[in-house]
C-alpha cells in the first residue's frame, strides 16, 4: 500500500493524507485525484511484467490501483475489465477511416463500465471496514455495486429514479440489493445517498463523489494503451513502452468516465510507459449537454440543463464530473461534441449491423459523436480512433426496439414466408 499517497482537490490543489477524508474536498466541494507514489510503482510492475501476465482483469493493474488485493478468487468481481478491442473494418470502411479500434466494454460482469469502479469501491469499502454500500444511480452503476457487492457477500443499498429502464431495475433486483426507486430525478436520489450514508455510516459509491471510482475506471486507458500496443503488433520482444492511439471517443454523462481514462493516462505518462496522451472526445447528447455548453462557451462554469434524452445513462441535469471532465478534453487538445437521439438511435443500428456490437444508447453515444467529428472534418482519416462502447443493449430494450423496428408475424408456412421475403 505504499502506492497510495492520498488525494489532491481538483479546484483548490489542497492535499490530504490518505485518512484526512473519505468524499471530496471538505472545503469546497471539488472532486479529489487520488495521489500515487510512482517511485514504489515502477518497482512493482513493468510493461514487461504485464506482457506476460495470465490475470485477464483490472487486477493485472493491482499495483497502480490504491487498494489492496479484495480476495473473492473465482468470482465476477475478479472478471471485470480486459474486455475486447476490435477492429470494425466495415464502420472504418464508411466513415473513410484507416485505422479504427472499438473496445466493448458492455462485456463486462453487469454488462457495463461501471463495474471497473464497482470492483474498486468494493476493495476500498473492505479495507476501511465497511459494512454496507450504497449508490445513487441511473442504472448501470447500481447494477455494478449490486453485482460486486453479491460477488464479496456484502450488502447493498441503490437509490434509482422511478424512470429507470425496467431491464435494470431487474438487475438490480436480482443482485439481492436492497433497492428503491426515487419518485423524483437522479440528482435527488443522489443527494438523498449522500444523507443516507452520513446517518446510517454506508460507504458511498456515488459517480464524481467517491474518489475511488476513478480508480477503478482509469483501468481502461491501461488497457486501451495495453491492448493498442499489442494490436498494432510489437513482435519479438515483449513491449517495454506502451503505444497509443491518437483519439478516443466516450461518452459523457456526470463526466468521471472521461475523467477517469484521463488519470490513468496521466499515470502512465507519469510512470513514462507512454509519450502521450489521447485527445479524448467527450461526446454528450444533445437533450443533456451540461458539459459540452461549457466546452463550446470557453467556461469552466458549468451550468445544469433539464435532461431528457433515450441514453438514460448519460441523462444528467448537473454533471457531478464537470471540471474534470471538461479539462479532460481541453488539457488533451480534445473537444466535446453533441448529438441528436436520432443519430444516437442511428449508431446503435450501425454498430450492431456492421461491428457485430450491441450497444445501449449511451454506449452508442461515442460512436454516433464519431460518425459527427467525421462529417464535420474534426478527425483525419489517417487519424488512429478508438471509440469505447460503454454498455450492452440488453440494458434498455425498449430503445433497441426503437432502433431496430418491429418483427414481422408470418403464418407457418413456405407460401407466408416466400411472400414476407419477396
Ligand atoms: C455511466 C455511463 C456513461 C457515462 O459515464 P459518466 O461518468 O456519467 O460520464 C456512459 N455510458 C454508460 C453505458 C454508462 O453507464
Ligand atoms: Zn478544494
Amino acid at each position: 500500500m505504499g502506492k497510495f499517497l492520498g488525494y489532491c482537490c481538483s479546484i483548490c490543489q489542497t492535499e490530504y493524507g490518505p485518512d484526512e477524508v473519505t468524499y471530496t474536498c471538505p472545503k469546497d466541494g471539488g472532486n479529489l485525484d487520488v495521489v500515487l507514489d510512482y517511485e514504489s510503482i515502477r518497482k512493482q510492475i513493468s510493461p514487461e511484467a504485464l506482457a506476460e501476465s495470465s490475470d485477464n482483469s483490472i487486477w493485472r493493474y493491482l499495483p497502480l490501483i490504491p487498494v489492496d488485493d479484495p480476495g473473492h478468487l473465482g468470482t465476477p468481481l475478479r472478471a471485470v475489465g480486459w474486455t475486447p478491442l476490435f477492429t470494425p473494418t466495415r464502420l472504418a470502411q464508411h466513415l473513410g477511416l484507416h485505422h479504427l479500434w472499438l473496445k466493448d466494454d458492455g462485456r463486462n460482469p453487469t454488462a457495463s463500465f461501471k463495474d471497473r469502479a464497482s470492483a474498486v469501491v468494493i476493495a476500498r469499502a473492505q479495507m476501511i471496514g465497511a459494512r454496507v454500500v450504497v449508490t445513487a444511480s441511473t442504472g448501470n452503476a447500481g447494477a455494478a455495486l449490486a453485482g460486486m457487492a453479491a460477488a464479496a457477500g456484502m450488502p447493498a443499498v441503490i437509490l434509482a429514479p422511478k424512470t429507470a429502464p425496467q431491464a435494470k431495475v431487474a438487475q438490480l433486483l436480482i443482485f439481492g440489493a436492497q433497492v428503491f426507486l426515487v419518485d423524483g430525478t437522479y440528482d435527488q436520489a443522489f443527494d438523498l445517498t449522500l444523507e443516507a450514508a452520513e446517518a446510517f455510516s454506508w460507504y458511498c459509491r456515488n459517480t464524481g463523489y467517491n474518489p475511488f471510482t476513478a480508480e477503478g475506471k482509469k483501468t481502461a486507458a491501461f488497457e486501451i494503451c495495453e491492448q493498442y500496443t499489442y494490436a498494432v503488433g510489437v513482435v519479438g520482444e515483449p513491449p517495454l513502452h506502451w503505444e497509443t492511439p491518437d483519439t478516443v471517443f466516450v461518452s459523457v454523462g456526470d463526466g468521471n468516465i472521461i475523467s477517469s481514462l484521463h488519470k490513468g493516462f496521466k499515470d502512465l505518462l507519469s510512470l513514462g510507459w507512454i509519450d502521450n496522451i489521447p485527445k479524448l472526445f467527450g461526446i454528450q447528447s444533445e437533450g443533456s449537454a451540461a458539459i459540452y455548453n461549457a466546452f463550446i462557451n470557453g467556461t469552466e462554469e458549468i451550468v445544469p440543463v433539464k435532461a431528457d434524452t433515450i441514453a438514460d445513462s448519460i441523462s444528467v441535469d448537473l454533471p457531478r464530473d464537470g471540471l474534470r471532465a471538461l479539462r479532460a478534453a481541453t488539457q488533451t487538445n480534445g473537444a466535446y461534441l453533441s448529438v441528436s437521439d436520432e443519430s444516437i438511435l442511428k449508431a446503435m443500428q450501425d454498430l450492431a449491423r456492421e461491428a457485430a456490437v450491441f450497444a445501449e444508447p449511451a454506449g452508442a453515444t461515442a460512436y454516433a459523436g464519431l460518425v459527427k467529428a467525421v462529417a464535420d472534418g474534426l478527425v483525419g482519416s489517417e487519424e488512429r480512433i478508438l471509440v469505447l462502447n460503454t454498455g450492452n443493449g440488453l440494458k434498455d430494450v425498449q430503445a433497441a426496439m426503437k432502433a431496430a423496428g418491429e418483427a414481422t408475424v408470418i403464418g407457418p408456412t413456405l407460401e407466408a414466408l416466400k411472400r414476407v421475403l419477396r
